[in-house]
């Protein structure tokens, strides 16, 4: 009867994730989405708890310590989750995906260990004991792969996930040294060619191996990871979240457990679609991060060499062009959301609109910090999901628009991702905002933007820069307007 009833959990928990993961798709339902999918999540860890038996009949049992972990990770997610800006969410984003690299890791290592245990210490006892004889190969096989992948994909996703967060919350810098590929190439054909042998030739629970290639695993996550630079770590983070997501799936068959196999396969599935997108969003092959540190160029390393005078417009002038202009584009980036200014910009964009100004805004896949930071924060200030254009469209409308106001975008609207080959950021596909008639772009100085370098945008004639804070520009903009 438990049985039935676990399985049925099971299916309803499956379901609720895929449900969920659908409603993500869309700002209007992420919200609901992502309560439906942690309510299945609730039930099959419940229904686990209290329902699964062995072949035994036996409960899980250990109650005081699984409720006692449970309630210290979810008072510490929930303060992180209530406390986490939300221009330091790709941190929290790569440490709790580290954490589930980690259990998945864990998984491997306690299986690995009954195992092992099992071989050696019960006296008398040999593998044909543990797998029938007649597919005592098979049976071993499969078992071991599935611990050693569930080992090695876990540690590296924990490992490379450590080292993104450090890099992302600036505790670490980019580091790389000569010949780097050619180690990280060799250092992760050793980890899948002693995990093959030790699984597939070997067949012994040697614990000197097992750890060898954990020891391994957590070292190619970091040298994987390390030299990556800035433009490219979204990739690299989404890529992980993938890994952990086919790590958890392996925990899910060596289980037996549907709802886990179903989580796992669906967070792999997702972020190695999300990784695709991501590389063909910032115009680099799935190989080059495979085998890291392509892009030890960016993030402050190379600085090239922009010279010529800039033109400053100010409040007054910008407010007519704004207010007189037929169609607007706003460009948002990383400074709108450090500023928090995502309801002064609907403000504004309302105002314009109310006067008969046809205003959109262009989104660059890999505006601010995370995939989707845009969406999420403009979503935020209840802008109509209509009224954004992803990036290929806000190109075609570029030609044909007035005004462009950049909202603390830089890297985005760099065209030295076009026409300088030794840009670090060369070959990613950017919003074309200097083929709109008038560009207007607001930051607080010329600094540069993520990846460390200067824009030759803000030196082009048809280009303005309106300096200050983006909240408070917003705002005396409106005021402005409003005066008119
Ligand atoms: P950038 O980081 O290139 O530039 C942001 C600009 O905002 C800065 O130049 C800064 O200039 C300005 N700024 C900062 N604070 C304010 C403020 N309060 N008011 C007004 N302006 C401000 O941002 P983009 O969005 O253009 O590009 C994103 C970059 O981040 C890309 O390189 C991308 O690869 C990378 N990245 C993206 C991730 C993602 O998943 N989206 C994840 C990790 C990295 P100033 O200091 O002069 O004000």
């Amino acid at each position: 009867m438990a049985f039935s009833v676990l399985t049925i959990i099971y299916l309803l928990a499956s379901v609720s994730f895929i449900t969920g993961l659908k409603m993500l798709s869309n700002p209007s339902t992420a919200r609901r989405g992502n309560l439906i999918a942690a309510a299945g999540m609730a039930l099959a860890i419940f229904g686990t708890i209290f329902l699964y038996t062995d072949d035994t009949g036996t409960k899980l049992g250990n109650y005081s310590w699984i409720f006692a972990a449970l309630f210290i990770g979810s008072v510490v997610g929930t303060m992180a989750a209530r406390k986490v800006k939300m221009t330091a969410m790709p941190e929290m984003v790569s440490l709790f995906n580290g954490m589930g690299g980690a259990c998945a890791a864990l998984i491997s290592i306690v299986e690995f260990n009954h195992l092992s245990h099992e071989i050696y210490q019960s006296a008398g006892i040999t593998l044909n004991d543990i797998f029938p004889a007649s597919a005592s190969y098979s049976a071993w096989f499969s078992e071991m792969a599935i611990i050693l992948a569930g080992l090695v994909i876990g540690a590296i996703s924990f490992a490379g996930s450590m080292i993104a967060w450090a890099k992302l919350n600036g505790r670490i810098n980019d580091f790389s040294f000569k010949g780097q590929h050619i180690f990280n190439i060799v250092l992760f054909v050793v980890v899948l060619g002693l995990a093959g042998w030790m699984a597939g030739v070997y067949q012994n629970a040697n614990n000197m191996v097992f750890y060898l290639i954990l020891v391994l695993s957590l070292l190619y996550g970091v040298f994987f990871v390390l030299p990556i630079g800035g433009a490219d770590m979204p990739v690299v983070i989404s890529l992980l979240n993938s890994f952990t997501g086919v790590a958890a799936a392996c925990g899910g068959f060596l289980y037996n457990n549907k709802a886990m196999l179903t989580g796992g396969i669906l967070v792999g599935a997702a972020g190695t679609l999300l990784t695709i997108l991501m590389c063909k969003a910032m115009n680099r092959s799935l190989l080059n991060v495979l085998i890291g540190s392509f892009g030890a160029s960016a993030a402050g390393t190379a600085k090239s060499q922009v010279q010529g005078n800039f033109k400053e417009i100010n409040l007054s002038d910008a407010a007519i062009l704004l207010s007189y202009a037929n169609r607007v584009m706003i460009v948002p980036g990383y400074g709108l959301a450090v500023a928090q200014a995502q309801h002064s910009c609907h403000e504004l964009e309302k105002l314009l609109a109310s006067r008969g100004v046809d205003v959109k805004y262009a989104i660059h896949p890999v505006a601010g910090r995370m995939p989707g930071h845009m969406n999420v924060l403009l979503a935020e200030a209840d802008v109509a999901y209509e009224q954004l254009h992803e990036m290929e469209e806000a190109n075609e409308e570029f030609p044909t628009t007035d005004v462009v106001l950049v909202l603390g975008a830089n890297d985005v609207v760099n065209p030295a991702a076009k026409s300088d080959p030794g840009s670090p950021i060369y070959g990613m596909p950017i919003l074309e905002v200097e083929l709109a008639k008038t560009c207007i772009v607001n930051k607080r100085s010329m600094k540069p933007g993520y990846a460390g370098i200067e824009n030759e945008l803000f030196f082009r004639p048809r280009t303005s820069m309106l300096f200050g804070d983006a909240k408070k520009v917003l705002q005396d903009l409106t005021a402005e307007i409003k005066n008119l």
